[in-house]
């Protein structure tokens, strides 16, 4: 079965969702949510950690929240402290979605319910739901709108693009990767983008050959620096395929050493998160694009189907087929991803509350 434009999907072998959720095996008793959140440094986790205590604790829930500053084991424990403090529903933003087994066990063991939040939790049974954005559509708008800009249906080109994907340990890196790569891979096919550094996966599977370990800005500067300086001394690049906002401040930094210019020779640079430093970049010309995700919405959409188990019912989701984690396709609630360019600042993020003016210096 092929799904989401090329995501090659095993449903046959994998069971269907568990009929009767930890949660609601308890009774609907729902009163303590411990929140797990990969790190504080991205903006956009502190906001979708905040927003949803919010929610939660005004509507009377006990809420734990906690941030692992990326570390795996930190995660494991502070998870393990929430088992310990009673909590009924766990929400948790992986850090990486391979390791967290033996402890979502433990849950289990104790009839919590588990909602994965923003990434999937992989290799296990116990995640009951899974909240996100649509991840796919998010790397098909960056792939979408580096086709448009570069107009590659009728220009020959060839462009420079350098692509990069998010860490290796995050499920989303993936989507991310697929969704803008189907849509870039025809126009390489065609001779139209050429990747000088060679750092050109051959194919979706092999996304982490140019993957950024731990999402680091840091890490992606120093990956461009390499190509800039290996590979673009007599030449330009005209495209960087960044999945993330925190990858593209790296990369933008980058760029400005090595003496490229906002408004004349700055390439393409895409991102994702609509992270403030990010606006204000977009602003400035050094960044062109960002997928924007509302985190807000992804609270509310968490928060109602906490709701839902508190009050007995089945939660609401609207994909039952895409993020098979190995072990079960998670009954998941896709929210869609829109496209933030410096016109639709003022409209898109700070009309709506997500930003304030004063946030992006306007
Ligand atoms: C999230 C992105 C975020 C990235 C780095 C991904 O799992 O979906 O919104 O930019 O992690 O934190």
């Amino acid at each position: 079965l092929t799904l989401a434009g090329g995501l090659i999907m095993g449903l046959a072998a994998c069971d269907a969702p568990a009929d009767t959720p930890a949660g609601e095996a308890a009774g609907g008793d729902i009163e303590s949510v411990g929140i797990s959140m990969p790190t504080r440094e991205l903006e956009r986790w502190i906001n979708d950690g905040e927003q949803l205590k919010a929610n939660l604790d005004d509507a009377g829930y006990t809420t734990d929240l906690q941030y692992a500053e990326n570390d795996t084991d930190t995660q494991i424990s502070q998870i393990q402290n929430q088992i310990a403090s009673g909590a009924d529903v766990l929400v948790i933003a992986a850090i990486d979605g391979s390791v967290l087994s033996p402890v979502l066990q433990d849950a289990a063991d104790e009839g919590i319910t588990v909602i994965a939040y923003d990434r999937l939790i992989n290799g296990t049974p116990n995640v009951d739901y899974y909240a996100t954005f649509d991840n796919y559509l998010v790397g098909q708008l960056q792939g979408q709108y580096i086709v448009e800009q570069l107009d590659l249906d009728n220009q020959e080109g060839p462009f420079n693009l350098e692509p990069f994907a998010g860490s290796p340990d995050d499920n989303n890196a993936k989507f991310f990767f697929s969704g803008a790569w189907d849509v870039l891979k025809p126009y390489i096919d065609e001779g139209k983008l050429v990747v000088k550094s060679g750092n050109e996966p051959t194919s979706n599977d092999d996304w982490a050959s140019v993957g950024i370990q731990g999402w680091e800005s840091a890490g992606a500067q120093d990956e461009m620096e390499n190509r800039l300086a290996s590979f673009y001394t007599d030449d330009k690049v005209d495209v960087v395929l960044s999945p993330n906002d925190s990858l593209a401040q790296g990369i933008s930094e980058a760029l400005v050493s090595n003496g490229y210019t906002p408004g004349s020779d700055w390439p393409i640079l895409t991102g994702q998160d609509a992270d403030k430093a990010s606006v204000i970049n977009i602003l400035a010309d050094k960044q062109s694009m960002t997928v924007w995700k509302d985190t807000r919405k992804l609270g509310e959409q968490v928060f109602t189907m906490i709701e839902s188990l508190k009050a007995g019912d089945e939660p609401e989701v609207n994909d039952e087929e895409t993020y098979d984690n190995g072990e079960k396709v998670v009954p998941s609630y896709l929210l869609q991803p829109e496209v933030v360019v410096k016109d639709d600042v003022q409209t898109k993020l700070i009309d709506s509350g997500f930003l304030t003016a004063g946030d992006v210096g306007l």
